[in-house]
């Protein structure tokens, strides 16, 4: 088989990809490892940036996304047991973010994908990478027992830390670079009804807390916990317990508890790999940079590479100009540090280290009340978590990373 762009992971970063090339006349196949049920019923990320609204909108996705998702103007941040509210819409001149499931921006990308009789691929096995530096790279794979090659002109690695492409760039070429969080998130799915109307994002002495949603009658919820934490270790008691602790206020607000119907933990990590580029292969999403989820950036940031990767492969392919593609890695990598920067810094302020000395933790403490108490701290908080532009950058502003 034969196609333009060989894309490999059906997650949002493939997806979208191959419904942007699709709009733009240009031919694609997506190969995924998991069943169609699987990536539709995983669940994950929840906060939409104002861009990412904006693109789903703009390429005929909105439509649920409007009717079932819940736009939020801002949050809370909660310390000493007192809540302060961050006005995004009214900091960044009415920008806002929407609370709708990752699982349910796959269920509709895959549809559209299907409506118009895209190339999806799920249940694939042993994907290989081959030729990526030449000018006709190929993918090969096993589908329903058969081995298949899939030659292309460009390949997109949008399968995820874990998955194949961008082992397929020789180490020595990439330049990667890791950073670990001494703290975990135990994630939980409750049924029970909103907690409040915006998320909030609490720092407490046992530990961080944040309040969030899926739907107005599923509730996300998150605490810290160690990053080695077994899960069986808490009972659907304890974490309401802990819950209850770190989120009540001193005037006597108490979250309801009720059933917990999913609880997971996932240890915090920021990684990324700036040779985004190498040959015909371009990485997006979280094949190439992993932020931890305090600034709820993952899925936008997936997103914001694949802007640039199909805007470039528009250009060359529909006007036969190369500057996109040739500045990709530039182009996405200074969105990302951005984002990486963000997320660290939320992670770094809200999170408690049972190693900090009281001097940390004052410190800790004076960068909240700075930011809830002056214009330019909050303003700084609402632009980047609503979500940084794309800096489509001329010859003289490229970085050399
Ligand atoms: C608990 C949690 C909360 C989060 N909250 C947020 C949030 O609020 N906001 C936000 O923006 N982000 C959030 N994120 C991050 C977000 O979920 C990811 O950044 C996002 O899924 C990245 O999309 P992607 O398409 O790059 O990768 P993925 O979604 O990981 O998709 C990659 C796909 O590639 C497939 N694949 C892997 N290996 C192969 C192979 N060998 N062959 C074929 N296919 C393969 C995988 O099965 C997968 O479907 C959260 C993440 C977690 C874990």
């Amino acid at each position: 088989m034969r196609t333009q762009v060989g894309i490999i992971g059906a997650g949002p970063a493939g997806l979208m990809l191959s419904h942007l090339l699709y709009l733009h006349g240009i031919d694609s196949v997506v190969l995924e490892r998991k069943s169609k049920d699987a990536i539709e019923n995983t669940i994950r990320a929840g906060v939409l940036e104002q861009g990412t609204v904006d693109l789903l909108s703009a390429t005929g996705l909105g439509e649920r996304m409007k009717r079932e998702g819940i736009i939020h103007d801002g949050i809370e941040l909660q310390f000493h047991n007192k809540r302060h509210r961050i006005n995004i819409n009214e900091l960044t001149n009415g920008k806002r973010i929407m609370l709708y499931a990752q699982h349910e921006v796959i269920r509709d990308l895959v549809k559209a994908r299907m409506e118009a009789s895209g190339n999806l691929f799920f249940s694939v096995s042993d994907v290989e990478l081959h030729n990526v530096t030449s000018n006709s790279p190929s993918i090969t794979y096993t589908h329903k027992g058969e081995k298949n090659e899939l030659i292309c002109d460009f390949i997109a690695g949008c399968d995820g830390y874990h998955g194949p492409s961008r082992q397929a760039i020789p180490e020595d070429v990439r330049v990667e670079m890791e950073h670990e969080y001494p703290f975990g998130w135990l994630g939980i799915m409750t049924e029970t009804p909103l907690a409040h109307p915006e998320l909030i994002y609490t720092n407490h002495e046992r530990g961080f807390a944040l309040l969030s949603t899926r739907t107005p009658e599923l509730q996300r919820h998150y605490i810290q916990v160690d990053p080695n934490d077994d899960i069986k270790n808490w009972s659907d008691d304890r974490i309401w317990t802990e819950l209850h602790l770190r989120t009540e206020t001193v005037d006597g607000w108490r979250l309801v508890d009720g059933p917990i119907i999913q609880k997971n933990i996932v240890a915090m990590r920021s990684f990324i790999c700036e040779t985004m580029r190498y040959g015909q292969l371009f990485l997006a999403g979280d094949a190439a940079h992993i932020v931890p989820p305090t600034g709820a950036k993952g899925l936008n940031l997936a997103i914001g590479d694949i802007q640039v990767l199909a805007r470039g492969l528009k250009e060359l392919y529909n006007e036969g100009k190369g500057d996109i593609l040739a500045h990709y890695s530039d182009i996405c990598l200074r969105r990302v540090w951005k984002a990486l920067r963000f997320s660290n810094w939320m992670t770094m302020m809200l999170h408690r280290n049972k190693n900090h000395s009281p001097f940390e933790y004052g410190i800790q403490i004076a960068e909240l009340d700075y930011v809830v108490s002056s214009k330019a701290g909050s303003t700084s908080l609402a632009e980047n978590y609503a979500g940084l532009p794309i800096e489509w950058l001329n010859e003289s502003q490229i970085i050399v990373h």
